[in-house]
Formats: C-alpha cells, sequence, structure tokens
C-alpha cells in the first residue's frame, strides 16, 4: 500500500501594502525566504505603475529619470538584487571623466575640493588648491583635525555639527548645497545621527573626520571591486525603471498578485489582519491576510494604523517630508555654454537662486539624449523652498529655463522639456528621527505579523530602501 501523500500546509496569505521599491523587496523577500512554509503574496499598489516614485520616460530619443538617476553601488543590497534579477549587463557607471560635483559661487560653477566627501576632507592638497574657500576658509577646514572630539551631549543638526567642525564658511559654500541635493532638507533641522552617523562615528572612533575619512580610503583601497570598475554610482542603460520592472516581472511570474487598488484599513481578525481595500473603479472590498507589510509613506502608514496602535500612528504621523519638483531640459550642445564636464552643479542657499541642483544627466550616463543633445535635471523646491511646488508648471518651467541660463549658459527654448513633482515624498530626517525609530521599531515589534518598510525609516537611498523591505520580510517570516 502506498504511503498517504503528507498533506501540504495551507499556504499564507502576506499582503504587502505599496508596490514602491521598499514594497517589492519585501515582496521578493517574502517568496525567496518560503522555504518549507509556502506564502501567498499580494501586493497592494493603486498607481497605474508599480515602483513608487522610481521612473523612466523615453521621449524620441530622450531617456528622462521622474527622480532618482543612479543609485550607491558601495552598499550589498542594491548591486545583490541587481544579480539576482541578472541585471548585471545592462548596469551602467557614472562616465569616468564626470566624476565630480561642482558647486556655485561668486556667478561661476567651481570643482568640490578633490577628495571632500560630503562632510569629510580627504585631501589636504583638494582644500589647499579649492577656490571655493577663502584663505581662511581652507585654514579653519585644515584645522578640522585639531578640533576637540565632541563625546556627549544632545544629537547635533548637520549645520551644527558642520559648522563645530569645519567651520561656517564650508557649511555654507559645501555642506548645505551637497546635503541639500541628498536629502531637499533644511540642515538646521536635519539630524547628524539618522541622516549621517558615519561621520559622527568618525569623529568618535577617529577623533575627527579627517582621520576618519583617511582610514575610510585606505580601507576601501584595498577591496571593493564594484566601486573600482563602476565608480560609487550605478544606473541602467535603460534607466533606473529597469530595476523596478523587472523586479515586478519577476515577482508576477513567481505568483505575486500586484493589485490596483488602495489599502483604506487595517484591523487585527484573529492572530492576522483584514485589511479595506479601494479598487480604482470605486469599490471597495475585504482582504484577510495572514501577515501585513505596511511599505506606504508615513502619513498613509499613520492612517492605517490608526484603529491598530494610535501611539505608533502618532509617531509614524510625526515624520516630516519635503517635496521637490524637477524640471528636465534637453538642449543642442551649442545651446549650453557650461562644458557639462561634471555630474552635475550643486547651488548653496546664500547664492540666492532658486535652483538646488542642476544635474547634467547626458554627461552622466550614455543614451539620454540624441546625438549632439544635452539633457540636464534642474531641481527646484526643497524643505527651504516649499513656495516652488506651488507653482504651474509653465511657470516652473520658466524658473527652470532662467537658471539653467544663468547657472550653465543655456540658450533659447529647450527641445526637451519635462517636469515632474515630488510634494512630500521626501522623508526629512529631522534631530530626534532616530530616536523616533527606535520607538517605532519596539512598538511595531509588539505586534506579530505586520512589517513596516520604506524610505523613511533608516535611509532614503535606493539600497537601504531595499534593505528595509528585506528587513520587514525577516520580521514576517519569523513571526509566521
Ligand atoms: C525626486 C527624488 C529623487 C531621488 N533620487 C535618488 C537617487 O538618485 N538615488 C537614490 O538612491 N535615491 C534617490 N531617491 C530616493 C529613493 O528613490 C526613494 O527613497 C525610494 O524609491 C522610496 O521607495 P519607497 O518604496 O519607500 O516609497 P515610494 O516610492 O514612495 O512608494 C510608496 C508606494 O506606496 C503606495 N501607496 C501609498 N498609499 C497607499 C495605500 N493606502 N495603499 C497601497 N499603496 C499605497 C504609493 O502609490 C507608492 O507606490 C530619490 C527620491 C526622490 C523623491
Amino acid at each position: 500500500m502506498l504511503d498517504p501523500k503528507p498533506e501540504q500546509p495551507a499556504a499564507a496569505h502576506i499582503v504587502v501594502i505599496g508596490g514602491g521599491l521598499a514594497g517589492l523587496a519585501a515582496a521578493e523577500a517574502l517568496i525567496d525566504r518560503q522555504d518549507d512554509s509556502p506564502v501567498r503574496v499580494t501586493v497592494l499598489e493603486p498607481a497605474d505603475h508599480p515602483g513608487g516614485v522610481l521612473g523612466t520616460v523615453r521621449h524620441d530619443g530622450w531617456l528622462v529619470e521622474r527622480s532618482a538617476d543612479c543609485f550607491l553601488a558601495a552598499r550589498p543590497e542594491g548591486i545583490a538584487l541587481v544579480e539576482r534579477l541578472g541585471l548585471r549587463g545592462e548596469m551602467v557607471g557614472v562616465d569616468p571623466r564626470v566624476r565630480r560635483a561642482l558647486v556655485w559661487h561668486a556667478g561661476r560653477a567651481v570643482p568640490v575640493p578633490r577628495g571632500f566627501r560630503l562632510l569629510a576632507p580627504g585631501h589636504v592638497s583638494g582644500i589647499l588648491h579649492s577656490s571655493l574657500l577663502s584663505p581662511a576658509g581652507r585654514l579653519r577646514v585644515l584645522a578640522e583635525r585639531f578640533v576637540p572630539r565632541r563625546t556627549a551631549g544632545p544629537e547635533e543638526s548637520l549645520e551644527a555639527f558642520a559648522v563645530r567642525r569645519l567651520g561656517r564658511e564650508a557649511f555654507e559654500r559645501l555642506v548645505q548645497p551637497l546635503a541639500a541635493g541628498i536629502w531637499t532638507a533644511d540642515p538646521a533641522r536635519l539630524g547628524t545621527a539618522a541622516a549621517c552617523a558615519e561621520f559622527v562615528a568618525m569623529e568618535r572612533n577617529c577623533g575627527s573626520l579627517w582621520a576618519g575619512e583617511r582610514a575610510r580610503l585606505r580601507e576601501t583601497a584595498a577591496g571593493d571591486a564594484t566601486g573600482a570598475r563602476y565608480g560609487q554610482f550605478v544606473s541602467f542603460l535603460g534607466g533606473m525603471q529597469t530595476l523596478t520592472d523587472r523586479l515586478f516581472e519577476q515577482l508576477r511570474s513567481r505568483g505575486v498578485v500586484i493589485r490596483a487598488a488602495r489599502a483604506e484599513r487595517l484591523a487585527r481578525a484573529g492572530s492576522g489582519w483584514q485589511v479595506a481595500v479601494a479598487t480604482p473603479d470605486g469599490g471597495s472590498d475585504l482582504l484577510a491576510a495572514d501577515a501585513v507589510v505596511v511599505a506606504t509613506r508615513t502619513p498613509a502608514a499613520a492612517v492605517l494604523m490608526a484603529g491598530v496602535d494610535p501611539d505608533l500612528a502618532a509617531e509614524l504621523a510625526g515624520i516630516a517630508y519635503a517635496g521637490s519638483a524637477i524640471v528636465s531640459l534637453g538642449f543642442a550642445r551649442n545651446e549650453v555654454a557650461h562644458p557639462l564636464d561634471a555630474a552635475g552643479l550643486v547651488v548653496p542657499r546664500t547664492a540666492g537662486r532658486r535652483a538646488l541642483a542642476v544635474s547634467f544627466s547626458s554627461s552622466k550616463f550614455p543614451h539620454r539624449a540624441p546625438p549632439g543633445c544635452v539633457l540636464v535635471r534642474v531641481f527646484l523646491g526643497g524643505a527651504l523652498d516649499p513656495t516652488s511646488l506651488a507653482l504651474d508648471d509653465g511657470q516652473l518651467v520658466d524658473l527652470a529655463v532662467a537658471e539653467a541660463a544663468v547657472l550653465i549658459g543655456a540658450t533659447g527654448r529647450p527641445r526637451l522639456v519635462q517636469v515632474d513633482r515630488w510634494a512630500g515624498a521626501m522623508p526629512q530626517y529631522h534631530v530626534g528621527h532616530a530616536d523616533r525609530v527606535t520607538r517605532i521599531e519596539a512598538a511595531i515589534a509588539r505586534h506579530p505579523r505586520l512589517a513596516l518598510a520604506g524610505a523613511a525609516y533608516r535611509g532614503v537611498g535606493i539600497p537601504q530602501v531595499i534593505a528595509s523591505g528585506q528587513a520587514a520580510a525577516r520580521k514576517i517570516t519569523g513571526e509566521l
């Protein structure tokens, strides 16, 4: 007689709310970790296209990124995902000829001092020969190694930390514009513990940013093949949407259901959850889930969590967001006076201009503009200029064209224009954010089979967001 077939355990149903990169990364990690206990995964995403803010648009020879245009290769999560998706052959590094940034100073674009990385000076000669800083400002940066290490006290803002270590001039001319280019943030409110813990650790462990950066450079020279091959930042020949499109296709082929629906409420149902959803045709539905990953921005997560844990919902609602607009402009090469021989240009607030930065897209990556043309992206808005987002598209384009005329000598009407608005899209890691995230994680640990993921918590960069999705999947699979 044949042995009766061992009974298959019923697949646990896991609902991922939000189909941005964090939600998609969580879904991938959930199906990868199913081992003996099978799972069924549904991703709820109201937008037409999954991927959240990530998106690439093609127009007649132009390839325009809607938001992120590259990611850091040094952190493993991004590159590992690229490998799993079979996308290594499509990866492209920033052109080695333009691996430097410029800063607007005294009416012209000057290079960031050689070796200077956000807050850390890496080379004495880079500082000594920089035309960006006055002689007194250069000496002040060089004296950073003698500034006593701060060993106690409350968390500092980025501004307080940078001014204390490097002096006000280096803060205003260098750190502020570079930081605005990353976080679109107010540096007087941005907290060091969450936004730049690496540099705080350099001061704590090595005594100064100088010593910390020198040690890091020695270590990087010893390893990191990816960094050496592609440089620090990478993208794809077909743009960043390559990543989310391929991930989306792979999830679908492995049985993940991506449903066009918005989650409206979350409620405990036995040991699992009930998710109330609204569909684009105006319908509604109740979904039963054994576990839920909430991978939306925190204002939406707070609404979902309100009936589950009001204190946690209040913590989530307390995370601020800033918005920005990107106006992509395409010109004929001979209509732009600047050689565009860098990755881009950042603009200090003290310069009194409206643009935060101009990214030289067609200098960084191939196939971004038709032959004989160049593509730049002008960043407007940010935490320090929320009024820009109130402008209509025509006004935004006029403003961006006027800024491009001054900053890079662009003349004439652009041949390509694309406006992308990102209201409330960038979480702001204000002073106290790291403590808030610790409280949020403690609170969510008290709710079995529920996890949070996304850019709001432990890093806004693409590798960190992937890592947050994976961490959420680990929490869930450990609790099923
Ligand atoms: C303009 C801009 C430029 C950037 N540039 C870079 C860069 O160059 N390099 C880099 O590394 N990073 C960059 N970033 C950061 C990075 O792209 C983001 O941090 C990351 O993509 C965020 O992913 P996410 O999944 O956390 O959030 P999101 O992309 O915001 O996704 C959240 C998803 O949740 C969905 N959602 C919301 N409410 C609900 C609901 N009730 N039910 C179901 N779904 C819901 C939304 O529709 C959305 O798809 C940039 C970000 C922006 C905004």
